[in-house]
C-alpha cells in the first residue's frame, strides 16, 4: 500500500466539493471505480432495507454532485431544483419532492399513474355516477345559497333534457354571471355525482363553451399526489419540466425502436404526460423504462469490463494445503463444490482483481468453498481474511474452519472486538507480521490499528449483514486485495442482473448428501403449551431446540423482552438447560452461551433473530419460531437452515397468531411446500411485488423510477443484452450512438459510469 495513494474511505469526499474530487478521480482511476462498486452496493444495500453505510460516495446519484462539471451543458436545465419552475415556492417544492424530486428532471420520469378521459359523451345517460364525464349542457335557473356554508346550486340541462345540477361553494356572483348565464350552451367536465333524483357535478373541472371543445383537452394525465399538491399544481409543474427537456440525440438503436414501434425520447415524454388519447401512454412509457434499464445495465456492464483492467495480482499455489484439508476429512466436496472452488480459483490467478460473489442456500457448504480460497492464498505465502457480521459468527466460523484444517498444519487467528490489552496486542503484531495467515473476525478487524503483512483475500460472509463500507475499507488494507462475498440469499434471476450485475457470480447449487428435509409444521400459537409439551418430550431424548422471539417494531424495542419473557417461562420447566442469546449480550457471554448449547449443555436456546445466519450446530434438529407470521419468506427460510444440518431427522414449528392473513399465508404455505431457497426467492419476488429481500420493506416499484419490475422483466433481459453488445462494438462509448449513450448515462445519473471511461 503506497501510503497517500489511498482516498480513504472515510473521508467524506461529497463534502470536499465536486471540482476537488474529480480531480482525484482523474488521478486515483482505480480507486475512483471502487467507488463506483461502493455505490452500486450501497444501492443493493438500500434495497435490502439496511442502513446506508457512511457517505463517502462520489458517485452517488443526485443532491451531492448536482452542480457537477461533468454533467453534460445541454442537461443542465434539467438537474436545476424545482424551485427554478415558475411559481414553485420553498413550500410546493416541499410537497413536489415528496412525488417525484428535487430537480426537474424528477418530474419528468413521475409517470401518470392513469388518464382521464374528457372525450365529450352523447348525454348523461352515458355517463356512469362517481366516474368523470364530460357533457354539453344548457344553463338553467341559479339557486342562491341560503347560508355561507350552502353551495350554489345551477341547474343545468343536456340534450335529451335530462338534469345536472353544477354546485359551486363560495362562488362569486359576477363569475357566475360570466360564465354560467342562464340559456347559455356549455360543455362541463368534472366527477358526476348522484344527489337524490339529480345528478350534480361539484367545482366542475373544466367549463367552456360549447361548440368547441377547445381548452377541455380530450385525455387528461393522472398523477399520484399528496395533500396539498393538486393535479392542477402539478401539471403545471411538470410542463414547465417538459418545456426544459432538451432535443437530444439518439441513443436507442434505430431498427429495434422501429421493431417496437417506440418514440423518440422527447416524443415519448410529450406522449406520456401529455397524452392525446387514453392508448397512446404505453409505447411511449415502455421506452422510457428501457431508457432507464439500459443506463443501468451500461453502467454495470462498464464497472464491470473497467474491474477486469484493474491490475491486481495473480495469487495460486500446487494446492498442497487444500489437498492436505480433504485428505483428513471423513467427506468428499461435491460437483457444485468442485465446481465453485475452480470458477474461483481460475479467478485468484488471473492478474486483475477479484470481486466474486459465492452464491449458496443454506447449508450448499459455503465455508468449505471459501476456505479453499483461503488456503490458496495461504499457501502462496500471502495472507486471507474471513469477516463475519457479527462476533458470534466469527467465533463460530473460526471454529468450523479449525475443524476442517485440524488435518493441515495451518491455523487460523481469531480477532475480535472481545480482544483486549495483550492479547489483542499479540494478535495485532503477528496479523501485521505475517505469521497469521488465515484471519477470523469481525469489523474489528478493519478498524484502523490492524495492519497486514501481506492480504490477499478477503471473504465476507453474510455481505447483507455487513456494510459494503467497512469491505472496502479491507480492501485499502491490502495490495490489489481480491473479494469473495458470501451470501446465502438466494437472489433471483431479475435482481442478480440489476443489483448484482457489477460482481461475478458463481452459484453453489443443491446440498451435500446426507442431508435430510426439514419437516416443516404451522401452529395457532394458541397450541403453545402443547408445543413445550414435546418439545419436553424431544429433549428428554437428547436433541436440541432453537426458540426463536421475533422483532417487536410496535413498542421500538428489539424483542429482547420478548425473549426474555419467553426464557423465564422455559426456565420453569428446562431449567438450566434452557439459556438465552441476543444482540445486546456482551460477546463473551454470547460465545459463552453458544459454546454450551454447541456442547449439549444449554438444549433449548432461545434467541431474537440476531442469529439467523450462520450458525451451525449440528446436532440442533428443532426450530421454533415464535410469530412466524411476522417475518418475511426469505428469513423464514435462513432460520429453518439452522436446523437439518445434522444426520437426525429435524423439524420446524411455525407459531403463528391467528387469524392468519392472506400473505403470511402464502408465505407459510410456500415454506411447507419447499425448501429451496431460489425457488422460495423467486417466490418471495413474487409474492411481495418485486425485491423485498430478507425482510426489507421496499417494493420494486421504488427500484426504479420508470421501469416496473418483475412486470416488466423482459425489457431487463434486452437492455441487458443491448449494453454488452453496445460494449462489444463500440468500449469507449466513443462512435455516435456511444456518445448519445453517454448522455443517457448522465440523464440517468451514472455519471460514475462516465467517468470509468474518462479515466480509463
Ligand atoms: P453454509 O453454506 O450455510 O455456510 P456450511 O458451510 O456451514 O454451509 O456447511 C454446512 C454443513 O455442511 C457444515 O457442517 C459442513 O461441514 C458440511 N459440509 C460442507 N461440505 C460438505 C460435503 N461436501 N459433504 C458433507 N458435508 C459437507
Ligand atoms: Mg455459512
Amino acid at each position: 500500500m503506497v501510503a497517500g495513494r489511498i482516498i480513504r474511505p472515510h473521508t467524506n469526499l461529497a463534502a470536499t466539493g465536486w471540482r476537488h474530487t474529480s480531480t482525484l478521480a482523474r488521478t486515483f482511476g482505480v480507486d475512483e471505480l471502487y467507488q463506483a462498486i461502493d455505490w452500486l452496493l450501497q444501492r443493493r444495500n438500500r434495497i435490502q432495507g439496511k442502513p446506508e453505510d457512511q457517505k463517502c460516495d462520489v458517485t452517488a446519484p443526485g443532491r451531492a454532485v448536482c452542480s457537477s462539471p461533468m454533467r453534460p451543458h445541454i442537461l443542465y436545465p434539467l438537474f436545476e431544483p424545482v424551485t427554478r419552475l415558475e411559481g414553485v415556492g420553498p413550500q410546493t417544492a416541499s410537497l413536489v419532492g415528496k412525488v417525484a424530486g428535487a430537480r426537474a428532471v424528477d418530474l419528468l420520469w413521475l409517470l401518470p399513474s392513469g388518464v382521464i378521459d374528457r372525450n365529450p359523451l352523447p348525454s348523461l345517460a352515458a355517463a356512469a355516477p362517481g366516474r368523470i364525464a364530460t357533457v354539453a349542457v344548457t344553463v338553467g335557473h341559479r339557486q342562491r345559497p341560503h347560508s355561507n356554508r350552502q353551495p350554489w346550486r345551477i341547474g343545468c340541462r343536456d340534450d335529451c333534457g335530462e338534469r345536472l345540477d353544477l354546485v359551486f361553494f363560495r362562488a362569486r356572483e359576477p363569475w357566475l354571471d360570466r360564465e354560467l348565464p342562464p340559456g347559455a350552451r356549455r360543455l362541463v367536465s368534472g366527477r358526476i355525482e348522484r344527489y337524490g333524483e339529480a345528478l350534480q357535478m361539484v367545482h366542475p373541472d373544466h367549463i367552456t363553451h360549447a361548440g368547441g371543445a377547445a381548452g377541455i383537452p380530450p385525455v387528461e394525465p393522472v398523477y399520484p399526489l399528496t395533500e396539498g399538491l393538486t393535479t392542477r399544481t402539478l401539471r403545471k409543474i411538470i410542463a414547465q419540466a417538459l418545456a426544459r427537456a432538451p432535443s437530444l440525440p439518439e441513443w436507442q438503436d434505430g431498427a429495434w425502436l422501429e421493431r417496437r414501434g417506440w418514440p423518440s425520447w422527447n416524443e415519448a415524454l410529450e406522449r406520456v404526460h401529455r397524452p392525446r388519447d387514453t392508448a397512446m401512454g404505453t409505447h411511449a412509457s415502455e421506452r422510457l423504462a428501457f431508457d432507464e434499464l439500459l443506463a443501468e445495465q451500461l453502467a454495470l456492464a462498464l464497472v464491470r469490463a473497467t474491474r477486469r483492467q484493474v491490475s491486481g495480482r495473480s495469487v495460486k499455489s500446487s494446492g498442497e494445503l487444500a489437498a492436505g484439508m480433504m485428505a483428513a476429512l471423513a467427506f468428499a466436496m461435491t460437483p457444485a463444490q468442485d465446481n465453485a472452488v475452480r470458477d474461483i480459483l481460475e479467478d485468484m490467478a488471473r492478474p486483475h482483481r477479484m470481486l466474486r460473489l459465492l452464491q449458496g442456500d443454506v447449508g450448499s457448504g459455503k465455508t468449505l468453498v471459501a476456505l479453499h480460497a483461503m488456503l490458496t492464498a495461504a499457501e502462496a505465502g500471502h495472507q486471507a481474511a474471513l469477516i463475519a457480521p457479527t462476533g458470534l459468527l466469527a467465533h463460530q466460523h473460526r471454529h468450523t474452519i479449525r475443524e476442517l484444517i485440524a488435518g493441515t498444519d495451518t491455523s487460523a487467528l481469531l480477532l475480535t472486538g472481545a480482544d483486549r490489552g495483550r492479547v489483542r496486542a499479540d494478535k495485532l503484531d503477528r496479523i501485521a507480521g505475517g505469521e497469521a495467515r488465515l484471519v477470523v473476525g469481525t469489523h474489528a478487524l478493519i478498524t484502523e490499528g490492524v495492519d497486514f503483512h501481506d492480504l490477499a483475500l478477503v471473504v465476507v460472509d453474510e455481505q447483507h449483514r455487513f456494510g459494503v463500507h467497512q469491505r472496502l475499507q479491507l480492501g485499502a488494507k491490502g495490495r490489489h486485495v481480491d473479494t469473495l462475498v458470501m451470501t446465502a440469499t438466494p437472489i433471483p434471476r431479475t435482481l442478480q442482473m440489476t443489483e448484482y450485475g457489477d460482481l461475478d457470480v458463481t452459484r453453489l447449487d443443491g446440498r451435500p448428501p446426507g442431508r435430510r428435509a426439514v419437516e416443516t409444521r404451522a401452529l395457532p400459537l394458541a397450541r403453545l403449551e402443547d408445543v413445550v409439551a414435546a418439545l419436553v418430550r424431544a429433549v428428554h431424548k437428547g436433541e436440541r431446540a432453537y426458540w426463536i422471539c421475533p422483532l417487536v417494531e410496535a413498542n421500538g424495542d428489539d424483542g429482547i423482552a420478548a425473549a426474555e419473557q419467553r426464557l423465564r417461562h422455559l426456565v420453569r420447566i428446562f431449567g438450566a438447560r434452557a439459556a438465552l442469546v441476543h444482540g445486546r449480550l456482551p460477546a463473551a457471554e454470547k460465545e459463552e452461551v453458544m459454546e454450551r448449547f454447541a456442547s449439549g449443555d444449554v438444549a433449548v436456546l432461545v434467541a431474537t433473530t440476531v442469529i439467523e445466519v450462520g450458525l451451525d450446530v449440528p446436532e440442533a434438529t428443532i426450530m421454533v419460531i415464535e410469530h412466524a407470521e411476522r417475518f418475511g419468506l426469505a428469513q423464514l427460510h435462513q432460520l429453518r437452515g439452522r436446523v437439518g444440518r445434522g444426520a437426525a431427522p429435524s423439524s420446524c414449528l411455525l407459531l403463528y397468531a391467528a387469524p392468519l392473513g392472506e400473505a403470511a399465508r402464502a408465505r407459510i404455505d410456500m415454506l411447507r411446500r419447499s425448501d429451496d431457497g431460489f425457488e422460495i426467492a423467486e417466490q418471495d419476488l413474487v409474492l411481495r411485488g418485486g425485491g423485498e429481500l430478507l425482510g426489507a420493506r421496499q417494493s420494486g416499484a421504488q427500484r426504479f423510477r420508470i421501469a416496473e419490475l418483475p412486470e416488466q422483466s423482459w425489457l431487463l433481459d434486452a437492455a441487458c443484452d443491448d449494453a454488452r453488445l453496445v460494449l462489444a462494438r463500440d468500449p469507449e462509448l466513443a462512435g455516435e450512438r456511444g456518445r448519445a449513450l453517454r448522455l443517457l448515462l448522465h440523464l440517468f445519473e451514472r455519471q460514475a459510469a462516465v467517468r470509468l471511461l474518462e479515466s480509463g
